[in-house]
């Protein structure tokens, strides 16, 4: 399904859960919808699923508006955190709901449920009652009654959130080769960036309402168009002023902040860094080890900064003077927007 939001807005009572947010969809797109508790995301979800209507703003899927048309008559399925099975039917039974509910022949049905059980990796497990299964295999009949009916979109509200991390890592690659192979739009609702990075074709990071930044996960970890953005996904260093950084005492950069990715940050003597003249002085503070690369904490014109060093260097010392080249940084003016370099 091809999707539109336009200025979409909702409050409930004086609180604005989402303000003015404007995205596209493309048919058979994985979106993730990110970003911290409270953000609105699940209020953006509600409406394009009909179960809230916006106070203001539009929603379109395949250019017709729905702002008012009910659930039921969208074309969705859904799967929420919350949206138990029913307790008392079988895998099997919980898959066909949707299929009676169309009034579906009993063969017709037999079928679906049967190439969704084998799809969804059931086999077996058609007659036990959901307290009889793992909290992964719940989730996996979940999907499956949430597709049974061929929705043209599915809406997952943290599908995975009360699952145990280990079965849930599993669960999303699963859930991405899943969606792939039946090629249905799908919008999920999580708060774990690593889970939207991994499994989605495009990002909407949303926050206090608004809609940060949506792109793919390269595009929002390599070009983030707000302070926001640059932290919450990837690791990243704040600067609340710039204007002591070589290159960066003009006027105009005087109310400036940054952001600065630990990975565009070189540390080292004098002889190991690749522009000397270039680089800040810096004093190391701290050193600790991750495996793959030292962690340096250094401070530089009385900020402290963090930045990697490789293994295959000589380990520093805290106290040592060093050089800081700093090969990137986003910049951002007061009102929050990305200047470019
Ligand atoms: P979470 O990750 O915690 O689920 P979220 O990003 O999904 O958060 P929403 O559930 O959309 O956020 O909520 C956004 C804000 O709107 C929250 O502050 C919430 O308390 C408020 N809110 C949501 N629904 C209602 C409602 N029916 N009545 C009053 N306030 C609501």
């Amino acid at each position: 399904m091809h999707i539109v939001a336009k200025h979409l807005t909702k409050s409930f009572g004086s609180f604005q859960a989402t303000k003015d947010v404007s995205f596209e969809i493309e048919k058979g797109k994985l979106i993730g919808l990110l970003g911290p508790s409270g953000g609105g995301k699940t209020t953006i979800l509600r409406m394009l699923a009909g179960l809230e209507v916006p106070d203001a703003g539009d929603i379109l899927f395949h250019g017709q508006k729905v702002n008012h048309l009910p659930p039921q008559e969208r074309g969705i399925g859904f799967v929420f955190q919350n949206y138990a099975l029913f307790r008392h039917m079988t895998v099997f039974d919980n898959i066909a709901f949707g299929l009676t509910v169309q009034k579906r022949t009993k063969p017709q049905i037999r079928e679906r449920v049967m190439e969704l059980i084998v799809l969804t990796g059931l086999s077996g497990l058609e007659h036990r009652l959901p307290n009889q299964l793992s909290g992964g295999q719940r989730q996996r009949v979940a999907f499956a009654r949430a597709i049974a009916p061929e929705p043209q979109l599915l809406l997952l509200d943290e599908p995975f959130a009360a699952i145990d991390a280990k079965v849930r890592k599993e669960l999303r690659t699963w859930l991405k080769d899943m969606i792939d192979r039946v090629g249905i739009t799908t919008i999920f609702v999580t708060h774990d960036q690593e889970e939207a990075v991994e499994v989605a074709d495009q990002i909407m990071i949303v926050n206090q309402g608004r809609l940060e930044q949506q792109g793919t996960p390269i595009e929002i970890y390599r070009e983030p168009q707000t302070p926001f953005v640059a932290t919450f996904i990837g690791e990243s260093n704040r600067l609340d002023d710039i204007s002591g950084l070589k290159g960066f005492d003009s006027e105009a950069i005087h109310q400036a902040k940054a952001v600065i990715r630990p990975e565009f940050i070189e540390i080292g003597h004098p002889g190991e860094i690749s522009f000397p003249s270039a680089a800040e002085q810096g004093r190391v503070r701290n050193i600790f080890f991750r495996g793959t690369n030292w962690q340096v904490e250094v401070e530089v014109e009385g900020d402290r900064l963090f930045a990697y060093r490789s293994m295959e260097l000589p380990p520093l010392q805290p106290g040592d003077e060093v050089h800081v080249l700093i090969h990137r940084l986003y910049v951002f003016n007061e009102n929050e927007n990305r200047l470019l370099e």
